[in-house]
């Protein structure tokens, strides 16, 4: 019964960030242009994710807060590999709905109506027709509500807030095509444009400061070795590219390494440490890099799934995959004259 469900939502519903990141990988999901983050209180009072992405109908939204519900089954392949966004399809929804107080309002894409549908610790409350642009937006208010346990140990605002921030700044930083913006209690902390490169998209989360000096790091590999160019050396990455801050502007306490293997948003110290090791002593004393980089590696030499809500990440060769990125990051900085 209820309880085994508020144990099982536990899995997938660590905190507020992880509401978040279920939300907006919802939302890209969905064919969005624009997505739209609002939260109160770290996220503990309220998130509300907004998008301009496919809809659903009144029926589909019934569906999608069920259990093991899913639309996007895309083959069987896909689910063997681990290749999902989520570590288990078709759960986020049902599992948030168990654990807050959640509301969708939805209208599908070209016509139909707009339905409005709450669920209050995983009981669905009220399906009614609604007014509401094409889109989604979905509410989760007083998360862990009912599992008093969970709701206790949540950190304060600023620390929720910070994990929140760093998620969305990636899902901005690898989405430059979607115009993403972040609020926190009332105040925007960015918006990107979504029209743009990744620069841009730099320049929105970060601030001109830091995206002005930005180096683009370019060691894709070229197999057919007709890059004069290319001295990259023998190591397990197919590539990097991305871009990572001027040594001198750097406003951070602490590093801002947004990674991304094979073009999904992972944490890795072995990246990160790689990368502030390529600036060698042109960092002054607690003064950090920003970088976007993102890593191709063959699917076989790097598992992702290891712990898929904490997108933590297991390279086949760590210490190939650091001297790689620390290399490529020094020749970037060299080429810069810096
Ligand atoms: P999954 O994403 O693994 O399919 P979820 O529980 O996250 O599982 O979502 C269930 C279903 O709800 C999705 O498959 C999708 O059909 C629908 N859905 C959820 N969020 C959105 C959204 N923002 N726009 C359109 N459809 C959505
Ligand atoms: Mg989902």
């Amino acid at each position: 019964g209820k309880t085994v469900e508020r144990i099982a939502a536990g899995e997938v519903v660590e905190r507020p960030a992880s509401v978040v990141k279920e939300l907006v990988e919802n939302s890209l999901d969905a064919d969005a242009t624009r997505v739209s983050v609002a939260v109160e209180s770290g996220g503990k009072d309220g998130i509300r994710v907004s998008d301009d992405g496919i809809g659903m109908t009144e029926s589909e939204v019934r569906k999608a807060v069920q259990e093991h519900t899913t639309s996007k089954i895309r083959d069987i392949e896909d689910l063997e590999a681990g290749v999902t966004t989520l570590g288990f399809r078709g759960e986020a929804l049902h599992a948030i709905g168990a654990v807050s107080r959640l509301t969708v309002e939805t209208r599908p894409r070209g016509g139909g109506r707009g339905t409005k549908l709450r669920v209050e610790g995983g009981e669905v409350t009220t399906v009614e027709p609604t007014g509401c642009p094409e889109g989604t937006t979905i509410e989760v208010a007083d998360l862990f509500f009912n599992v008093p346990a969970r709701r206790k140990y949540l950190k304060q605002d600023g620390t929720e807030f910070a994990h929140i921030n760093d998620l969305v700044t990636s899902y901005a930083l690898a989405n430059p095509d979607v115009a993403v913006s972040l609020e926190h209690d009332g105040r925007e902390t960015f918006a990107t444009t979504g029209q743009g490169d990744l620069q841009s998209a730099v320049l929105s989360v970060y601030g001109r400061d830091v995206a002005e000096g930005m180096v683009d790091v370019v060691r894709a590999t070229d197999s057919d070795g007709d890059d004069e160019t290319d001295d990259r050396r023998e190591g397990p990455l197919d590539g990097v590219s991305g871009l990572v801050s001027h040594p001198e502007t750097n406003r951070a306490s602490r590093e801002y390494v947004t990674t991304y293997v094979n073009g999904r948003y992972v944490r890795s110290a072995t990246v990160r440490d790689a990368v502030v090791e390529a600036y060698g002593n042109q960092l002054a004393p607690d003064r950090y890099p920003f970088a976007v980089l993102d890593l191709s590696l063959p699917g076989d030499t790097v598992d992702v799934n290891v712990h898929p809500r904490k997108m933590e990440v297991r390279f086949a060769d760590a210490e190939g995959v650091a001297e790689q990125v620390r290399t490529a990051v020094e020749d970037a900085l060299l080429r810069e004259g810096l």
